[in-house]
């Protein structure tokens, strides 16, 4: 699988740069959108000079953004340095999945609330149901879509309890 060779090559090269220019965050993202992506996040001219970019690095180095960007196989295209702003959150968000970060942080992944606030919960979606009339997710729903967090060693996006897709690091033992 050549798309995953690509990923696992621009993951490798997120790791070094951890290491060896210890900026405050490394993040790398699959782009969703090339057509958002050119809307503020990379110059259009840039985009349409090297073609198209299907995996983004940011690293947050405190003043500014420096922005890597790599083809679908993980090769090198351009980078790109940047000022932090809301709007170019707002459209990397739009326009990309977050695949593999550093440090490795545990924001994806919510502790098990409480037996009250479950009720509590419940109670607030019989009244929102009653009052729009509509069903919206359930609490179980909810609960299942958080099942991921990111692996010790190298940062990867790995489902609970399986093994890094990366680096092979059994995620159970966590
Ligand atoms: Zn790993």
């Amino acid at each position: 699988m050549r798309e995953r060779e690509g990923l696992k090559t621009v993951i490798h090269f997120a790791n070094r740069e951890y290491k060896e220019k210890r900026p405050k965050s490394v993040k790398v993202f699959r782009v969703k959108s090339q057509t958002v992506l050119k809307r503020g996040i990379l110059p259009n001219l840039l985009i349409k000079q090297k073609g198209p970019i299907e995996y983004l690095i940011v690293e947050d180095r405190g003043d500014e953004l420096k922005i890597y960007g790599f083809g679908h196989n993980g090769t090198f295209i351009t980078d790109y340095t940047r000022d932090l702003t809301l709007r170019f959150l707002k459209q990397l968000q739009k326009s990309t999945t977050l695949e593999a970060q550093l440090p490795r942080k545990k924001v994806e992944k919510v502790e098990d609330p409480s037996i009250k606030a479950r009720e509590e919960f419940k109670k607030i979606h019989h009244r929102l149901n009653q009052v729009l009339g509509v069903t919206i997710e359930s609490y179980q729903q909810s609960q299942q879509s958080i099942k991921f967090e990111f692996c010790p060693k190298c940062g990867t996006k790995v489902t609970i309890g399986k093994f890094c897709t990366n680096c092979g690091f059994d995620m159970s033992k966590l």
